[in-house]
């Protein structure tokens, strides 16, 4: 693994710089030191290394700001980072700007003997970081791909779109009556295909992580009207009453209006389209001192309480009798959800899941934007953690496959060995997050399945239903901290 790999160790420290050499340098590796922060980041200049082992406190610059600037050119060597006393904060931070692992120098001393950790934790980086570039590169590639047909498709149809309105207008020419009914699926075709599109770049933008606000000073009131006036036109096809019920005063509040009317537009369009005829639907807005809320509700189909944890989820549906027929993208809440958060906000929907009693959309909003500062650091601890329970849940469904297929073939060493992988990375990435129940946990399942993935023991019953039993526990603790 580590043959003929380029290695450089940035620290002020000759003992660890001579001391991770006499590790690494009989495995094969080449190794390099610098004394410095500067010395390390002109190192790098002039070559490239497959991995770097960077000490977090040098003598003349921080680690951080060295990981930063190797960052910003090189995205492809490994990079670890090595510290006497590590906190959360320094972790959180040397994630952030792209670390592959974080040691303590600790770990290193206490195994004296046995380097097994340490080498196991840098051949994780190097693997990791390798399969982090390819599949960059490859998602880029393809959300590239999609934004441009995407973005392509607008112009054709917003050209069909016109003409059709150029057409019902009979600007041209009268129609007969079997043309105006042509003229009409035209155009409800192009503009289904025109919110299909917009639906699709506003996805691009959110995964792009840069739904940006255009913030002003906005009486929602006048929002409210405006979104109404569009949805009583879906409304009255339907019979249905749509009432509006407001304050006396302006609701003044700091937001991006067209995304605001957007995300109204969004739900009331949705009240419309699961509210049988005649149903009423209401919206109301209300103002507290430093928030607004807003509440949509209809008399509709209402919504099976097992699925509205599932709602805002990215092209959830809700299949069965009362929504067939229903046109729709599954996309809508989901973006809805996005514009409210990227206020600062909170959703909420109510039902009690029975076919007339309806559902109730809450959204809460702050008048003022957060304060920058406050916003960041929530931000990124936000980000942080939603990576970590992505990953968590990914390593956890490949832990159920691997368990299971373990339980045919209990002696195959390779599968044991995946599976003891996944537990150590788990156990890392908990480690980092501070997240003790989920590090313990995972700890407890990587002792279990380190014999076996050594060779030097296969599992028994015993033990797969332990680890079993373990995996649903280590589930339910990740599920536990989305809420
Ligand atoms: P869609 O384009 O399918 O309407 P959304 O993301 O807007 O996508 O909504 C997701 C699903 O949530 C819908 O398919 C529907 O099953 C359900 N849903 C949304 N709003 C309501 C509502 N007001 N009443 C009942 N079901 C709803």
């Amino acid at each position: 693994m580590f043959k003929d790999k380029l290695v450089l160790i940035i620290d002020d420290s000759t003992t660890i710089r001579s001391y991770l050499k006499s590790i690494l340098n009989p495995l094969g590796a080449q190794v390099a030191g610098a004394a410095t922060g500067q010395e390390g980041l002109d190192m790098c200049k002039n070559a490239h290394y497959d991995l770097v082992l960077l000490d977090l406190i040098l003598p003349d610059m921080d680690g951080i700001q060295v990981l930063e600037r190797i960052r910003e050119k090189n995205t492809t060597s490994a990079i670890v980072m090595i510290t006497g006393h590590g906190g959360i904060r320094s972790a959180m931070a040397a994630a952030q700007q792209g670390a592959d692992g974080y040691l303590q120098k600790q770990e290193l001393t206490a195994t004296a003997q046995d380097h097994s950790e340490f080498l196991y934790a840098l051949q994780q980086a190097l693997e990791h970081r390798a399969g982090v570039v390819a599949q960059q590169q490859l998602e880029k590639m393809r959300a590239d791909f999609n934004a441009m047909i995407t973005h392509d498709l607008r112009n054709p149809v917003g050209v069909i779109l016109t003409a059709a309105e150029m057409l019902q207008a009979e600007h041209i020419g009268q129609l007969s009556l079997p043309q105006r009914d042509l003229v009409s699926i035209i155009y409800s075709a192009a503009a289904k295909m025109a919110h299909l599109i917009n639906d699709s770049l506003d996805l691009a933008r959110i995964d792009a992580g840069y739904l940006r606000l255009e913030r002003e000073r906005v009486d929602l009131r006048e929002s409210a009207v405006e979104s109404a006036r569009l949805a009583r036109l879906q409304a009255q096809a339907k019979r249905q009453t749509l009432t509006l019920d407001l304050p006396g005063e302006a609701v003044v509040a700091c937001v991006d209006a067209e995304r605001f009317k957007q995300l109204l537009d969004n739900l009331l369009s949705n009240a419309v389209k699961y509210t049988p005829a005649e149903g009423q639907i209401t919206v109301q807005l209300t103002a507290q001192n430093d928030q607004v809320t807003l509440c949509v509700s209809d008399t509709g189909i209402g919504i099976p309480p097992e699925q509205l944890p599932h709602l805002f989820s990215r092209y959830y549906r809700i299949t069965g009798m009362a929504t067939r027929g229903v046109q729709g993208t599954g996309l809508g809440l989901l973006i809805v959800k996005e514009i409210v958060e990227a206020h600062g906000g909170d959703i909420r929907v109510e039902s009690a899941g029975v076919a007339g009693q309806g559902t109730r959309f809450i959204v809460t909003i702050p008048r003022e934007p957060p304060s920058p500062a406050a916003k960041a650091a929530s931000q990124q601890e936000l980000e942080l953690r939603q990576e970590f329970v992505r990953e968590a849940r990914r390593h956890v469904g490949d832990l159920h496959n691997l368990l299971q297929r373990l339980s045919d073939t209990p002696h195959d060493r390779q599968l044991s060995e995946s599976a003891q992988r996944i537990t150590h990375t788990l156990k890392g990435d908990a480690g980092v997050m501070q997240l003790t129940e989920i590090y313990n946990m995972a700890t407890d399942m990587d002792n279990l399945l380190r014999p076996a993935a050594r060779g030097d023991l296969a599992l028994s019953p015993h033990h797969l239903a332990e680890l079993s039993q373990m995996l649903n526990q280590l589930d339910r603790a990740i599920a536990g901290l989305n809420k």
